[in-house]
């Protein structure tokens, strides 16, 4: 028998979802779904918990779900079509998650290279770096091969954390049998799209984003607020689309107006002002199909926790049979006749 061709992705729960995630993923997403068998879309709450330090935070984690998860929607994901769900609501990960650190040599886990990097951004040591956090692609690995997918949709910068996957599945596999499929990488387009301050990539954490479910109004007193091109000061100097971040969000939102841009913008003959008010217009025309649907999404009583039930028990029967399948070959329970 031939399984289908499955594709799982991951998301934190970060609540509304904005224009640097809908270019970076979500729109692969929604192409993905047309392209293969099955899609999984996991909303990974556990994984969010490994830099959360205060009640507070995870206080926030079921509407983050709720929101994100509305954003999925009402971008095209068809919980008809793919499994979307919550980490959580699976616990067989966990099972699979400490049996998979059975097999994982800390030492592959030290040498990753975003490990350093979020050890010194929650300014722990050595001593106090929570274990949870070191062991975060075991989690990972157990996320994707629970549901034993095939293809992980990644950006470039993903790829280590993926061959790290892989050689837990090639170690798992040597030591107890060909269980797992090798998951392999979909290098999906992810361009970096920053945030309103023009200089980091756009986030939440940075306050530089800008929601795809703002109002109109919203989205325009945002991207008045975006830095431009430094060196021109005065309506009257020429400008330098080239550096400037409106122009590059103007091949996303207004792509028939790239030329006309350009040409008025090195001639001084548009201010800042009114491109900016020209981006606001592309960027609300853009998504306001998407901010209906999620309107009407969001009145619907009870549907998204209806489309995350479903999903968590569609998602539950794959995970059951790899979790005995797991378990008979490690010699923790009999072989089903
Ligand atoms: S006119 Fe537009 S492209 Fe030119 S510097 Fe101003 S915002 Fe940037």
């Amino acid at each position: 028998m031939t399984l289908p061709k499955r594709v799982f992705s991951g998301a934190r729960p970060s609540g509304r979802q904005h224009l640097g995630n809908y270019m970076g993923a979500i729109r692969n997403y929604v192409a993905l779904q047309e392209e293969f068998d099955e899609c999984l879309y996991c909303a990974v709450d556990v994984h969010a918990l490994t830099t959360m330090t205060s009640k507070e935070e995870t206080g926030e984690i079921q509407q983050n779900i709720r929101e994100m998860v509305l954003d999925w929607l009402a971008a095209g994901l068809n919980p008809e079509k793919s499994i979307i769900f919550v980490q959580s609501h699976v616990p067989e990960v966990m099972t699979l998650h400490t049996l998979l650190s059975m097999v994982t040599p800390m030492g592959w886990l030290m040498r990753v290279p975003t490990f350093k990097d979020k050890v010194r951004q929650m300014e722990a040591t050595d001593e106090s770096v929570p274990y949870g956090l070191v062991g975060y692609p075991v989690l990972m690995t157990a996320d994707i091969i629970l549901y034993k997918a095939e293809v992980v949709p990644v950006g470039e910068d993903q790829l280590p954390h993926l061959e790290l996957s892989r050689e837990i599945v090639r170690r798992f596999n040597n030591l107890f049998g060909p269980v797992f499929p090798e998951p392999q990488a979909r290098l999906t387009e992810s361009p970096m799209i920053l945030g309103t301050d023009g200089q980091a990539k756009m986030s939440k954490t940075m306050n530089n984003h800008i929601e795809l479910a703002a109002t109109e109004d919203e989205t325009a007193a945002k991207v008045k607020t975006m830095v431009t091109d430094p060196q021109r000061a005065r309506r009257t100097d020429p400008g330098r689309p080239w550096v400037c971040n409106v122009y590059k969000l103007h091949h996303w939102f207004n792509p028939d107006k790239l030329d006309e841009v350009y040409r008025e913008c090195t001639a001084a003959g548009i201010g800042c002002v009114d491109d900016k008010k020209l981006l606001a217009e592309g960027v609300n025309t853009y998504f306001s199909e998407f901010r209906e649907r999620r309107r009407e999404f969001a009145s619907r009583d009870g549907y998204v926790e209806e489309v995350l039930l479903d999903g968590a028990n569609r998602a539950g029967a794959i995970a059951k049979e790899t979790i005995r399948e797991v378990e008979e070959s490690m010699g923790l329970r009999l072989k089903a006749r």
